[in-house]
């Protein structure tokens, strides 16, 4: 089991349930992933026990329990089929050997560049979130709130909680987008009286929501930031604001580091706007013994993460010979019943986090020379003149600008890149392709390769007779 949220340790108890051995991998140093991480100890004395807490110690009583062998504190580095895990921590490597391989890896955050994105008080709206949760800690004393979906009103609502000041919501949805969804969103009332909520606070403590917005530029001043907020149809600026730190962020991305590797299929979501591997509900991929379960099959939050965590376990016990095919319907049925309800309410919301293709023509217009590739410093303006020099899908681009050739190997750039292509390109996401997966899938420190020695026992080669 790659990974140790909700759907990794729901997938391995279920599995091991039915009798199977199953070892998790997970590259935090408690299991429970994004949602239910574990807070840190300082984060239990400043920040008062919530639903996700006490489920998270749940669910770690649960593995506890199990008898799952959990390898926590491990990053799974590299893959090679059959199955062979390359795995490695701050000071050691190790290898691994299964079967089968669940890809229960989560997602990542998507986010697009504008001027001033570098500073380091800019941060992603899930990071802020997190640090908030598990950290206990404040972005900032002044926050920004910036990008799409519901994130943006979850962490405000954080910040307050946490006794910081939210200065405004910078959203890329307009209102109108919002309503469309409320019937949608009827289906789940309890998300629904979650949001409802979340709003009437905020507009009791007087915090602006500027809809159809973006931030266009962020400049850096004494101890602040001047924020410049334009509208996402592009045009005057509609507002500036200072503040000391920026959450931004355009909903999550399925994590593909290990799918892609094994060159499973993939396709593309044209209203989440991204790709993700090709899979049944049992999360079975086209590649035999490799399945993908929870948010890294499309993401779809934390309730169906569990939801397809349990069905993927009961599928390899089905798979494994554990059940029969009546057991596995009998078990899956509620299961997919449940699913099929969420299901309605999570897409809706997913893509209201599809970024506009505005987004990017907003920074290219305003900061041509504004890094989208932090970790090969590569600009906009440099991205666009390899296109019109003829990068013409997103493998030539990488070739020809180095963008996703950094550690972050494009988490943080790629749906720049695709974004960038396609406009200049008039072509459909799909036509320009995903960039090709390359290892190591996270950097891995050479002294943990290297391990352990004494300078005296390297063997030094002899020089060559005379
Ligand atoms: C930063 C962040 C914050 C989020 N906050 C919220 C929130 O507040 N509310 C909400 O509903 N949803 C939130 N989400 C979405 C949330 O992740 C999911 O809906 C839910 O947690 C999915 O569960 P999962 O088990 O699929 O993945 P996750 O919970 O993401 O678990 C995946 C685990 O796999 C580990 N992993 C990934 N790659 C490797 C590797 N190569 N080697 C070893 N381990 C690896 C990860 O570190 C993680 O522990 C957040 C997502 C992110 C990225």
């Amino acid at each position: 089991m790659a990974g140790g949220g909700v759907a990794g340790v729901m997938a391995a108890i279920t599995a091991r349930r039915h009798g199977l051995a199953v070892t998790l991998v997970d590259d935090n140093a408690t299991p429970g992933g994004q949602v239910f991480r574990e807070p840190s100890a300082f984060a239990r004395t400043v920040t008062p026990p919530d639903h996700e807490r006490r489920e998270g110690d749940r669910l770690r009583e649960l593995l506890r329990r199990s008898g799952v062998r959990v390898l926590s504190g491990w990053g799974i580095w590299s893959v090679q089929p059959g199955y062979r895990l390359d795995l490695s921590n701050d000071f050691a490597v190790q290898v691994l050997e299964a079967g089968s391989l669940v890809a229960a890896t989560g997602a990542v955050e998507r986010f697009f560049p504008f001027a001033g994105w570098t500073d380091p008080a800019v941060m992603g709206l899930a990071g802020a979130s997190l640090l908030m949760r598990a950290g206990g800690v404040l972005p900032g004393r002044r926050t920004l709130v910036a990008g799409a979906g519901p994130l943006l009103f979850s962490v405000a609502h954080q910040v307050l909680d946490a006794g910081g000041e939210v200065v405004a919501i910078v959203d890329t949805a307009t209102r109108t987008q919002w309503a469309a969804r409320a019937a949608t969103l009827a289906l789940d009332p309890a998300r629904l009286k979650t949001g409802v909520a979340w709003m009437a606070r905020l507009a009791r403590a007087g915090i602006p929501v500027l809809g159809g917005a973006v931030i266009r530029q962020a400049r850096r001043g004494e101890d602040d930031l001047d924020v410049t907020i334009g509208s996402v149809r592009g045009g005057a600026p509609v507002r500036s604001v200072r503040c000391d730190a920026i959450a931004c962020g355009y909903g999550l991305k399925p994590s593909l580091g290990l799918t892609r590797m094994l060159k499973a299929r993939h396709v593309f979501d044209e209203a989440a706007g991204y790709w993700h591997p090709h899979a049944d509900p049992f999360g079975r991929t086209d590649v035999a013994g490799l399945y993908v379960t929870g948010d890294g099959a499309g993401v779809r939050g934390a309730q169906m993460a569990r939801l397809r965590g349990i069905l993927t376990g009961h599928g390899l016990a089905f798979d494994h010979g554990r059940i029969d095919a009546a057991t596995l319907a009998h078990l899956a049925r509620p299961l997919l019943r449940a699913m099929r309800r969420l299901e309605v309410v999570s897409r809706a919301m997913t893509s209201l986090m599809n970024p506009r293709p505005a987004i990017m023509k907003e920074a290219e217009m305003h900061a041509p020379d504004t890094l989208m590739c932090r970790c090969e410093r590569v600009s906009i303006a440099a991205g666009g003149q390899a296109i019109r020099d003829g990068a013409g899908d997103m493998n030539q681009f990488k070739a020809w600008t180095r963008c996703g050739m950094g550690p972050c190997q494009g988490r943080m750039c790629e749906d720049s890149a695709r974004q960038l292509l396609a406009r200049h390109t008039a072509r459909a996401p799909t036509e320009v392709g995903a960039f090709t997966q390359r290892l190591p899938l996270r950097p891995v420190p050479v002294r943990a390769l290297s391990g352990n020695f004494a300078y005296a026992d390297i063997v030094l080669p002899q020089a060559a007779p005379p």
